[in-house]
């Protein structure tokens, strides 16, 4: 029978595993079988196929979900990999200690993270996820468990970082927090007018604050094209804390119900959200959460897109044309008509990823959101993906269900060279499909 609970975040492709395994202890993973196509399985939030192993072996890792160690003084911590984002702040905050970066969503596993080397909102002072790993524990399908770090069997800690869950089981990770005074965000909402307006605001904002991000418009034609809100933060301090007696829950300003998304409310969206914001510049201390996780705090959004699922699209294209380039990509999206519900624009810095297959590089990143309608759907895509593959750019593998063969080669050209740390039994959708 379809084992429906292991697919990807947006539904797209639906495929099945043949069968699932569930270790629940760690000494449990020593004795799996991996000998046969095996692929493991986090909390499912990739978009796409990273995580489907159609017709083969899932291993749910999820149980996995311990803390092992803990150092106060230094910040250093060790879990077992399925253990959520979630579960570790709530152990971490209350002592005052924070992911060093964090995704749009808490709710992914620690094995998840590193497998696709994820990026937040400080990617242009923190780099990506990885770059704060200090070891990991690998099991790989000869039985051996491998202790990598940039000292032991460091190629293989190159691959494992942004590898796709394709070199092994990662067993346990351990890594570096950063200090928080408070559990609060210091946060400036900026609204701007155009791509060109955002390009200006990002260039001051990322030499004053180390997280930054823009939500936008892609619906409107002309002057106001890519117009948006650029939301611009740091951790708080205990002063600035206890000034703000107006803490407003920063969160989406209205409830999104899971009914259909068409062009009428993607605009209805887009004018609730810009309509929040009565002044240009708005001034919050927010809890965390809605700074980091605001669709974290909508149950079932992505149901909205109904039941033939959605596609997220995000690529990077390096600073060299990146304006013009962008431009012609709005106008593609824009006169597309098929307006994406959920728009993020946001800057990678000059940090070096640390995975071989690592996706961040410097320059600018757009992820977009699509309701699946087929081949109108996907030649837009193959559309905008010309544009990247022409400009040097490339597309995240994590959100990824339909990038070519060739564009894949073309984005990520040490693959050769990540092969050979591959385990011969790990295997995935995504994996068959580009290699
Ligand atoms: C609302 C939302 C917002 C997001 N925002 C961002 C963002 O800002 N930045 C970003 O980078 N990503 C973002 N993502 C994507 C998400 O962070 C990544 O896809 C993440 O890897 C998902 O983790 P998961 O635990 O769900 O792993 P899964 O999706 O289950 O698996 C992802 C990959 O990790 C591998 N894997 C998982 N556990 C292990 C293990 N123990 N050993 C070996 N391999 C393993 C899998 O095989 C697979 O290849 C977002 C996703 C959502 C739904």
């Amino acid at each position: 029978m379809e084992n429906t609970n292991y697919l990807s975040f947006n539904k797209y492709p639906k495929v099945f595993p043949k069968e699932v395994l569930f270790p629940i202890w760690l000494t449990d993973v020593d004795k799996l079988e991996l000998d046969d196509s095996v692929l493991c399985y986090g909390k499912g939030k990739s978009y796409g196929d990273v995580c489907l192993n159609e017709n083969r072996t899932l291993i749910d890792t999820t149980n996995l979900n311990h803390i092992i160690g803990f150092d106060d003084d230094t910040g250093i911590i060790k879990c077992e990999a399925g253990i959520t984002l979630k579960e570790i702040l709530e152990f971490t905050v209350p002592k005052g200690w924070f992911l060093p970066v964090t995704p749009g969503t808490k709710f992914i596993t620690l094995g998840g993270a590193v497998a696709n080397d994820v990026h937040g909102k400080n990617h242009h002072t923190a780099g990506t996820f990885g770059s704060h790993v200090t070891e990991i524990e690998l099991l790989r399908s000869d039985k051996v468990t491998y202790k990598c770090s940039k000292k032991d069997n460091k190629e293989l800690f190159a691959a494992t970082i942004g590898g796709l869950g394709l070199t092994g089981f990662i067993k346990t990770v351990e890594f570096q927090l950063i200090k928080i005074e408070t559990p609060f965000m210091y946060v400036e909402s900026i609204k701007f007018d155009n791509l060109d307006a955002f390009f200006d605001l990002n260039e001051e904002s990322e030499k004053l604050f180390p997280y930054t991000v823009s939500w936008v418009d892609c619906s409107t034609k002309g002057k106001k094209m890519g117009k948006g809100i650029y939301m611009r933060g740091r951790h708080a301090t205990k002063a600035e804390v206890n000034k703000s007696f107006e803490m407003k829950d920063g969160a989406l300003p209205f409830p999104i119900e899971a009914s259909f998304i068409n062009n009428f409310t993607v605009k209805a969206f887009n004018k609730l959200f810009y309509g929040k914001q009565f002044s240009k510049l708005s001034t919050q201390i927010v809890p965390f959460e809605p700074y980091f996780y605001p669709l974290d705090m909508i149950d079932g959004w992505e149901k909205a897109y109904g039941k033939n699922g959605f596609l997220q699209h995000q690529f990077v294209l390096p600073y060299e044309n990146c304006r013009k380039n962008m431009h012609l990509i709005f106008e593609e999206i824009v006169n597309s008509g098929m307006s994406s519900f959920l728009t993020v624009l946001k800057s990678f810095g000059k940090a070096e990823s640390p995975g071989i297959l690592s996706f961040p590089k410097e320059g600018i990143t757009l992820a977009i959101d699509y309701r699946m309608e087929g081949e109108k759907t996907l030649r837009l895509l193959d559309r905008i993906d010309k544009i990247v593959a022409e400009n040097n750019g490339s597309l995240y593998p994590g959100k990824d269900a339909r990038m070519s063969r060739e564009h894949f080669h073309q984005f990520y050209p040490n693959f050769e060279e990540f092969l050979k740390y591959k385990d011969p039994n790990f295997s995935s959708s995504f994996y068959r499909r580009i290699k």
